[in-house]
């Protein structure tokens, strides 16, 4: 709530209120420099607030050091997809596992992961560097949902991707949902994301500016000139 981030004298994001229910699927949309990724950053901690807060499953999670979000049940799959590039595939998934230790359900985790991509078992022991960049944006969402989280954070998934591979890794964020995950979804695809998602907000210079269902924010005249090429 009234959530702000500023870099310096920059303000970022200048006091954004919204809600994510359980087992939803939200995007944010908006473009370049709205505000989206800072918004990412501070609800996992990788940036202090500068004002607002941030709640939880009931619980303010504002000041929790960031190492303590994924035992909470926040992971976060960060622009740039952030793999580890000299460790192997299966490695980088394990990490994602590092804070659990039932076992059987970690394995169980793995075969669902590699259910939903199967590139990345038949590439279990490359090196996550050599992957191509759809393929390391299956690892890393991969590798956040072997830390079984409750709610997962996805910052621009369709970046830089080929069209095939950005239907690719939709289909599995679909089923993720499917599956009762609660995802919050920055996206500057803002018509792929209206289409996945339930409901969306609009960012603009770090405000929100338009909140609503997604269906009707894909019909909203505001939205079809502003983001989906429309006139
Ligand atoms: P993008 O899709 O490009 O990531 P965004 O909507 O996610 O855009 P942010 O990355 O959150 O936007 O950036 C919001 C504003 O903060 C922009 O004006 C940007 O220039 C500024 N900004 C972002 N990171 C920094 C930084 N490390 N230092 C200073 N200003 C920054």
């Amino acid at each position: 709530m009234g959530l702000r981030v500023a870099y310096g004298g920059i303000q970022a994001v200048r006091g954004i209120t919204f809600h994510v229910a359980e087992g939803e699927m939200v995007a944010l949309i908006g473009a370049n420099g709205a505000g989206k990724t800072s918004t990412l950053k501070a609800i996992s901690r990788i940036l202090d607030t500068a004002g607002g807060t941030v709640r939880f499953c009931d619980r303010e999670i504002t000041r929790l050091a960031p190492h303590r979000l994924v035992r909470e049940g926040i992971a976060l799959v960060p622009e740039g997809r952030g793999v580890f590039p000299r460790l192997s595939v299966a490695e980088n998934l394990a990490m994602g596992a590092f804070v659990r230790s039932d076992t059987a359900e970690i394995d169980r985790d793995l075969d669902q992961v590699f259910g939903y991509f199967p590139r990345l078992k038949e590439r279990a022991e490359q090196l996550a560097g050599t992957l191509s960049g759809g393929e390391q944006q299956m690892l890393a969402i991969g590798r956040a949902l072997m830390s079984r989280p409750r709610l997962l954070l996805l910052d621009e998934p369709s970046m830089g991707l080929a069209p095939i591979m950005v239907q690719k890794i939709f289909e599995v964020i679909q089923a993720v949902a499917r599956q009762g995950m609660t995802i919050l979804l920055v996206e500057q695809n803002a018509r792929l994301a209206l289409e996945v998602s339930q409901r969306a907000y609009v960012m603009e210079s770090g405000e929100i500016t338009l909140a609503g269902e997604a269906s009707q924010l894909l019909n909203d005249p505001r939205v079809r000139e502003a983001y989906l090429g429309e006139s």
